[in-house]
């Protein structure tokens, strides 16, 4: 059964410390960038950012030293984590690669595979994208049609994988492929490879989204060889594997902080107005917010644990997606109702970039849908 835990997680002193350095960091690193582009937070890449916050020793961090790893507690993870979705600093390039890929290697992946990449990822050097979804298979991941054919010293992949965050910037996919069409279960015969995305055979193409840019794509593979030693794991046992992996994808605190710089400027900008209507909304929010917090802090502390709180991470999900969705649609009421902002204030064009941005938010990792349907077989009701 899924259980939180529900007494307050607790701030180590030094994690405050850790906190304060890296909020002068930030403040140094971003005061060139706009309200807007802050409200991107992880969706935006900048590999420069990522190798200064790598020299800062802030991406990996919890890892083992031989592989360029500090070894700090995960707390302190969450914390630079925290810092950075607030301050909306531009992670996307490596975000993917310290929170899934880098930890799967370390879990399941070959010495080869750990000395090749782990180094790099915390150098802010190496970035990693996700390859699960394909053109028939998104909700139903078990339905992938990529391929992998065992050849002498390695694999064969054909196929294609579609909604690929990070795809211009990525150097590696770990991709979902199919193994084996001859097991029982279609979610059997499922294995994880690191496929190099400059190897002879890859295409990949950028996909604009509906405000015009570029932020996933598609990735075409043609008889793209693959070595042995980026198989992740053993053969066949992807599906486990990915399930594993999904859950670090659905615990962070970016499944609840992506609207987090419109309640930054809502403050800014009613600031000493003593407005009855912003004050009960940002009431309201911070209401909200702490609780979300608290969720996914316990979420982290299991993960943490090496514990399996898939569940617990679907039900932060939902709730987190379904608050950083609901924001911008609540700051909208309570400016129409209070008449107060101008037309191309960073509060309004923060506000209306997220009206725009927010509806990938329930799609992104997951769909609300489906992780509803996890949650009610947890209950028991399917
Ligand atoms: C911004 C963004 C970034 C993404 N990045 C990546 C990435 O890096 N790597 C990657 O592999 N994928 C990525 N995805 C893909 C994402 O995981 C899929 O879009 C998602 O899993 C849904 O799959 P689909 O788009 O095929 O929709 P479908 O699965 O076709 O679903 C369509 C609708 O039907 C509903 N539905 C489907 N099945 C059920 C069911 N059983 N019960 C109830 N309702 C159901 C869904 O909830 C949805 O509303 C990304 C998507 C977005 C929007």
């Amino acid at each position: 059964m899924y259980q939180f835990k529900l007494s307050p997680v607790l701030m180590p002193a030094h994690a405050e410390d850790l906190r304060a350095e890296v909020r002068a960091f930030l403040d140094r690193e971003m005061t060139e960038v706009t309200p807007v582009a802050r409200a991107k937070t992880w969706a935006a890449c900048d590999p420069e950012f990522s190798r200064r916050l790598g020299a800062q020793g802030w991406i990996g961090m919890t890892w083992p030293r031989e592989y360029g790893g500090q070894e700090r507690p995960a707390i302190d993870r969450y914390v630079v984590m925290e810092e950075l979705l607030a301050a909306g600093a531009p992670v996307g390039a490596h975000w993917i690669a310290d929170r899934q890929s880098g930890p799967l290697i370390q879990n399941y992946g070959s010495e080869a595979a750990k000395t090749a990449f782990l180094r790099g990822i915390t150098k802010g050097e190496i970035f990693f994208c996700i390859g699960m979804s394909e053109p028939n298979a998104g909700s139903d991941l078990a339905a992938i049609e990529t391929s992998a054919e065992r050849v002498d010293g390695g694999w064969v992949v054909n196929g294609a994988k579609l909604w690929t965050t990070n795809v211009s910037d990525a150097h590696q996919m770990i991709a979902l492929v199919r193994t084996d069409r001859s097991r029982e279960t279609r979610h059997d015969g499922m294995s994880q490879l690191i496929i190099d995305l400059e190897a002879p055979g890859v295409t990949r193409r950028t996909i604009e989204d509906h405000q015009s840019e570029r932020h996933f794509g598609e990735v075409h593979f043609d008889n793209v060889f693959v070595p042995d030693d980026m198989l992740i794991g053993e053969a066949g046992h992807g599906w486990k594997q990915v399930i594993e992996e999904l859950a670090l994808e659905r615990s962070g605190p970016e499944r609840y902080l992506s609207s987090y710089r419109l309640y930054e400027e809502l403050v800014q900008a009613h600031k000493g107005r003593a407005d009855m209507v912003i004050e009960s909304l940002v009431g309201e929010l911070t209401a909200k917010l702490w609780n979300l917090r608290q969720m996914s802090l316990s979420v982290y502390e299991s993960v943490g644990a090496k514990e399996k709180p898939d569940i617990e991470a679907a039900i932060v999900k939902d709730l987190g997606t379904t608050f950083e969705q609901a924001l911008p649609l609540m700051v909208q009421a309570g400016i129409e109702q209070n008449d107060g902002q101008p037309a191309g204030s960073d509060l309004v064009d923060v506000m209306e970039y997220l009206l725009l941005f927010s509806p990938i938010f329930s799609l992104r990792g997951g769909t609300r849908e489906v992780l509803r349907g996890i949650i009610a077989r947890e209950i028991g009701l399917r």
